[in-house]
């Protein structure tokens, strides 16, 4: 035990030492490298040295340096990026609102993914409660400002970056100079009075505002504000999608707004709709087409059931008070005041303490116990309610004293013991809210003006209908006097007023049993099994709705009809979708036997492959090519430096874009078919030279080779030449200069 502490203690002085040291090599960075400090932050275009030809000089790696080549080379690869969209990458800003479950993860892919400048903003520090979701903050950063924990690790993740920490709250007055300088905003603070301001700020200042909420086990995501140059729109101008204003004019009413500190949240749901955050950010710095983008729609993830929706939003709105032409909204206001919502999780915890407490007084309120009630109080113009005012408990009053009751025979004032009432009393106070108030109003009988006497100028006079107030006793009605009522009941007579002006609330019984119609409605549809072979060979249970209809909407609206028509009310689509998922019935059937499901097929869609997987393993495993058609990269240089080979690399366009040996001709082996690859063959064949085939790895290569090699007569075939090893063993043998991806 004590050997531990010490170990504790040691631990913590060695972070201490660590971060003065680490403070003190920043300083002297700073002094060196000016006051940006971090001199390792690189942006394309700012150092043309590592871009032009290296020393070998057999390397062309289009303007991209090596190291971010090798670095980033995973995204390089896919077409949506290629090395024009990593420059992009690099060269943008991107502004993190709020490091918490949202922000963190959106903020390390992003950082990972290479985004030239990221700042994150946070006021708060990072406590123990944040850690299972707010994964850039780890144990020791307790009671550490978050922008800052969250910079240290991102520095860590990625050190070619720039990123900028905020230690403040972002408000109206200081949120247009931070975020003017930056391309994209995402909004990771979870809060409408924000979200009111962000979506304000990103229309004023013309960047998108990609927003993101995670509660409990449910997720959304969406972008607002997005508008684009290139992209236009039906009418040709440019198009410009929602704000939140757009869509969501009004703020909520404040109680229904969730917190996650109220509510609770999984760690893994503000995960993956953060993450989803950064791919968005991503497809905008790429220029995406508004179509491929979160726009107008709203992703909801369901992590209870692993669903995923996409809803579709309202259109921008063109007399919206903020991204129309004629803007009534035209500078930050005071958000907290519009949506009468803090925007400060502090604040928040302290509305909500309030809430609770007003909540518990209430409910002491109304069973009679001590409790506190509110007064005013003026603070200059504002005012403000403190619950302080301490009630007494309820207590049964004096009977009355009066001689008329006593001498009256309708009234029982006098021949109810203090017994009979207290007994009364108890059983009242034991009684439901509603009860209370119903009883009350049964227990007075109103008596209606006789005759109303008309005043002066015509006016009826204001005399009201006169009470007959009664107690249950021996379970008769029995009448009192006013007095002995209320002092029985131990009640004011303002309640009473109060609760008689009130209609009578009736109680609701709720219908639990709605979506029952629709479990019967769907076990009656006609139903066949699965007959695709995948499916069944999987094991899985899959059925189909044996019905000539599009999609699940169309039999929706079926099912709409036939049960209106029936008089019952139908179940949500939403309900529709989860009974069918968990009936595991799909709508669209395979047409024969070897058909496969519509799952399958987008699974094979998806993975484009213009040679399928056979064909491809099986070439490899024979090694097709005999000896004579091999050669090694270094053998290749030998021959570049000699003579001119027609040198073919079979990669994809933008991966030849990214790197390439010099003097090389590309031809995606994707596109070697037909006329392509007839004259491919042709020039093959007018080569006095040998045709070699490069790719990155040597195994494309080798199936370029062979396509042509199957086309080409028996007397040029010793030309062609596959590349061994590819280009990694260019970059081994030969050019070590050469980017290793
Ligand atoms: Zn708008
Ligand atoms: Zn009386
Ligand atoms: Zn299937």
């Amino acid at each position: 035990m004590e050997r531990l502490c010490t170990l504790e203690n040691e631990i913590k002085e060695l972070r201490q030492k660590l971060k003065e040291k680490e403070d003190e090599m920043s300083k002297i960075r700073r002094e060196l490298f000016g006051a940006q400090g971090d001199f390792r932050a690189w942006i394309p275009g700012q150092d043309q040295l590592e871009t032009s030809f290296t020393d070998a000089g057999t390397v062309q790696c289009g303007t991209l340096p090596k190291w971010a080549i090798e670095r980033y080379s995973r995204q390089i690869l896919l077409k949506d990026i290629g090395v024009h969209g990593q420059m992009k990458i690099c060269q943008a800003k991107v502004l993190i609102v709020g490091a918490g479950g949202l922000g963190c993860p959106s903020a390390m892919y992003l950082a990972a993914a290479g985004v030239g400048e990221i700042g994150i903003i946070d006021y708060d520090v990072v406590e123990i409660t944040n850690i299972h979701r707010q994964v850039l903050h780890f144990e020791q950063d307790e009671n550490v400002s978050k922008a800052e924990s969250a910079a240290s690790t991102l520095r860590s993740i990625n050190s070619r970056i720039k990123v900028t920490p905020y230690n403040l709250q972002l408000d109206s007055k200081n949120a247009m100079d931070i975020a003017s300088q930056y391309d994209v905003i995402l909004d990771c603070t979870d809060n409408v009075p924000t979200r009111y301001m962000l979506s304000d700020l990103s229309c004023f200042i013309k960047k998108p505002l990609i927003s993101g909420s995670a509660l409990k086990m449910e997720g959304q995501l969406t972008i607002y504000g997005y508008r684009s140059e290139s992209h236009k729109d039906d009418k040709g101008s440019s198009y410009q999608g929602p704000c939140y204003r757009c869509v969501f004019p009004t703020p909520p009413s404040p109680d229904v707004v969730g917190s996650c500190s109220a509510h609770g949240v999984a760690g893994p749901v503000p995960g993956v709709i953060g993450i989803l955050q950064a791919m968005e950010a991503l497809k905008i710095i790429l220029d995406m087409s508004p179509d491929k983008l979160l726009v107008e729609r709203m992703l909801i993830f369901d992590a209870e059931d692993m669903t995923t929706r996409t809803v579709r939003l309202r259109k921008r709105n063109p007399s919206c008070a903020t991204c129309s032409d004629n803007p009534t909204v035209t500078q930050l206001v005071d958000y907290e005041a519009y949506c009468s919502a803090p925007a400060n999780d502090k604040k928040k915890h302290e509305a909500r303490l309030r809430t609770e407490r007003r909540i518990e007084e209430k409910i002491k309120r109304m069973t009679g116990q001590s409790y506190f009630g509110f007064r005013t109080h003026k603070e200059g113009t504002q005012k403000k309610w403190i619950q302080d005012v301490q009630k007494s408990e309820r207590r049964l009053g004096p009977s009355c004293n009066s001689d008329f009751c006593a001498r009256s025979n309708r009234r029982y004032c006098k021949k109810l013991t203090d017994m009979d009432r207290m007994e009364i009393f108890q059983k009242f106070w034991k009684l439901e809210w509603v009860e209370k108030k119903n009883y009350v109003r049964s227990l007075i009988d109103l008596v209606p003006v006789k005759r109303r006497r008309i005043c002066l100028k015509n006016v009826q006079c204001r005399k009201v209908d006169s009470k007959v107030y009664n107690l249950f006793f021996n379970s008769e009605k029995v009448e009192v006097c006013r007095v002995t009522f209320l002092n029985t009941l131990g009640i004011k007579e303002a309640m009473v007023r109060c609760w008689l002006a009130q209609k009578p609330m009736k109680k609701t019984v709720k219908n639990r049993f709605k979506s029952q119609n629709l479990i019967d409605y769907i076990d009656k549809l006609p139903i066949i099994d699965s007959k695709c072979p995948i499916c069944l060979d999987s094991g899985s249970s899959v059925k189909y709705v044996d019905l000539n209809v599009k999609n699940q909407f169309h039999l929706y609206k079926i099912y709409v009809n036939d049960t209106l028509s029936k008089n019952l009310k139908p179940a949500s689509r939403k309900t529709f979708s989860k009974v069918l998922s968990v009936k595991n019935l799909r709508i669209f059937k395979p047409k024969n036997e070897r058909d496969v499901c519509d799952l399958v097929q987008e699974h094979n869609d998806s993975r484009n492959y213009n040679f399928n997987d056979d064909f491809y393993h099986n070439d490899l495993s024979l090694k097709i090519l005999p000896q004579e058609n091999r050669i090694t990269a270094s053998q290749v240089f030998e021959l570049m430096g000699k003579g001119s080979p027609l040198v073919i690399d079979v990669r994809a366009g933008p991966e030849y874009q990214m790197c390439h040996v010099l003097n090389t001709d590309n031809r995606p082996i994707d596109g070697l078919r037909g006329s392509n690859l007839d004259q491919l063959v042709g020039q093959v064949e007018e080569s006095r030279d040998p045709v070699i085939f490069i790719c990155r790895r040597g195994n494309d290569s080798q199936i370029a080779a062979k396509l042509v090699l199957d086309r080409l007569p028996e007397v040029h075939r010793s030309k062609v030449k596959d590349m061994t090893g590819g280009l990694h063993a260019w970059a081994a043998q030969v050019d070590n200069n050469f980017p290793v991806y």
